[in-house]
């Protein structure tokens, strides 16, 4: 059955009805300025099980990883443990203000210390610093340590900054943000970075390479120390966008391989939420040489067995933040560290790349798939379906909701036609993983037979399919009653 659409709060108003009652006053009574009460202001008015059950069947209308499978690609991390909530809720890490002394706040300042050292151990870092607020504004603060870097060395005719046109689109974003110039890399046919095209793009003018692996077709990239060394010869510095850090967990560090600071998506590879709005955090971690320039302030403890206090590294970028990133983020994933240990971590990596390619070796049995190689933690199919050419990747998207699964990553990265990009992750069960195939089965005869039924999919959905160019022209995002 199709979950009806909630009557909107207004719709549902009746003058007089409440949902709270109020004290009785022990106050002496005033009354409110007049110039500060908006009589035009329509506020809706309903009982308490009103406005409960409105909430309710609106929140029931969104797809939800507490209900269904969620394939989208290029995210990583679906799974946010229950432990990590109630622990962010501690009233002491909940209440505890971000003005409070350093020494009556040593037990937060404890765990953002013990999270840099877990992150720095398992990325092969000198430092980190937990201030970024998402991996974009992680690579925003990357990048700017690079650039103080040389100029601190008197290079700051340094600008140019490679990038594969595998890349997701906040790695050219971050570069022009940063002053810099990007400058696309293409990749060969086996999806790496074009050895020879990388040798031609590095001058005298280079600054640094960004670079993600595995990259954003769930790719690793083969020839990675070839690639550093080559930049480093140039006198240029690596980036490593670490969002894919997930499929690498416990396998291989980035420090290991030459890269020189990264950053991590805590919503990414570590269980904090993602989507929805929700904070994120974004931690960069930095070899020896970029560690002074980090933004801070960062946690450092004098001596062993003494206080934490937070310091500005020497050459910092400064602060990017307000106070000291996303705290609550950081209590999640330093839960879900702790629960895995290093073996455990190892095994989550491991169950990622394994369940992508299962997921794989079925799934190219029924859409293309372009690169022949095995995939880490996610991979990209094609859209197109022999027998049923018009069908594009937005039908079959639209008709797994029917089904109810959520559509993998649609149309990125651009670099593959009608790209599909898959990512199942390391917490779904092989049944899980054959219903997504069996769904996509009974999709791809669906196209064949009745065309007609993916175009106008979903048909399940309380919503149908909606007109994108309207809401690009004709932006509504106020209710109006
Ligand atoms: C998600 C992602 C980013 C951006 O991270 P946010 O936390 O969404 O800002 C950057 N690079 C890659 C490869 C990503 O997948």
């Amino acid at each position: 059955m199709i979950k009806p659409i909630p009557a909107l709060l207004y719709e549902q108003s009746e003058s007089g009805r409440r949902a709270a009652v109020m004290p009785d006053c022990d106050v002496p009574e005033s009354t409110f300025p007049e110039e500060l009460l908006r009589a035009d202001l329509k506020l809706p008015e309903l009982s308490e099980p009103g406005v409960v059950r409105y909430f309710t069947q609106l929140s029931q209308l969104n797809f939800s990883i507490d209900t269904n499978f969620y394939p989208l690609g290029s995210c990583t991390m679906k799974y946010n443990p229950k432990v990590n909530e109630a622990m962010a809720s501690l009233p002491g890490f909940l209440g505890h203000h971000p003005l409070q002394e350093e020494m009556l706040s040593q037990g937060s300042l404890e765990l953002m210390y013990r999270l840099q050292e877990q992150l720095a151990a398992v990325s092969g870092f000198h430092s980190v610093s937990l201030q970024p607020a998402a991996g974009a504004q992680g690579e925003f603060a990357g990048i700017s340590m690079i650039r103080a870097y040389h100029e601190s060395r008197g290079e700051a005719h340094r600008r140019r900054v490679l990038i594969p046109d595998s890349a997701h689109g906040t790695n050219p974003a971050t570069v022009t943000m940063a002053g810099y110039e990007p400058v696309e890399l293409p990749s060969d046919a086996n999806g790496n970075v074009d050895l020879q095209a990388l040798k031609e793009a590095c001058d005298d003018n280079l600054a640094a390479l960004m670079i993600t692996n595995p990259n954003t077709l769930g790719l690793f990239e083969e020839h990675i120390e070839e690639v550093t060394g080559t930049i480093h010869e140039f006198g240029g510095l690596v980036y490593g966008d670490g969002a894919n850090m997930n499929a690498l967990l416990g396998t291989l560090r980035p420090g290991d391989v030459g890269i020189d600071v990264m950053h991590f998506n805590l919503h990414k590879t570590f269980s904090t939420p993602h989507g929805g709005g929700g904070p994120g955090s974004g931690p960069v971690a930095a070899a020896e040489i970029l560690a002074p320039f980090l933004p801070g302030p960062v946690v450092e403890r004098e001596a062993e067995g003494g206080p934490y206090s937070f310091v500005t590294p020497a050459q910092s970028i400064g602060s990017i933040k307000l106070f000291y990133g996303n705290f609550g983020m950081n209590i999640r994933a330093f839960t879900y560290i702790l629960m895995h240990g290093a073996s455990g971590m190892r095994e989550l990596g491991e169950n990622a790349v394994l369940n992508a390619n299962y997921l794989k070796s079925r799934i190219e049995k029924l859409l293309p798939v372009k690169y022949k190689r095995n995939c880490m933690h996610e991979f990209v199919a094609g859209g197109k379906i022999e027998g049923a050419e018009e069908i594009t990747t937005r039908d079959i998207a639209k008709r797994l909701l029917d089904y109810g699964m959520h559509a993998p990553t649609v149309y990125f990265p651009l670099i593959v036609k009608e790209a599909l990009m898959i990512e199942p992750t390391e917490s779904e069960n092989k049944r899980t993983l054959d219903a997504f195939v069996e769904a996509l089965e009974t999709i791809i005869s669906e196209a064949r037979e009745h065309p007609g039924l993916l175009h106008g999919a979903p048909h399940e959905m309380p919503l149908k399919r909606l007109d994108e160019v309207k809401a690009v022209k004709d932006l509504v995002l106020c209710m109006h009653p």
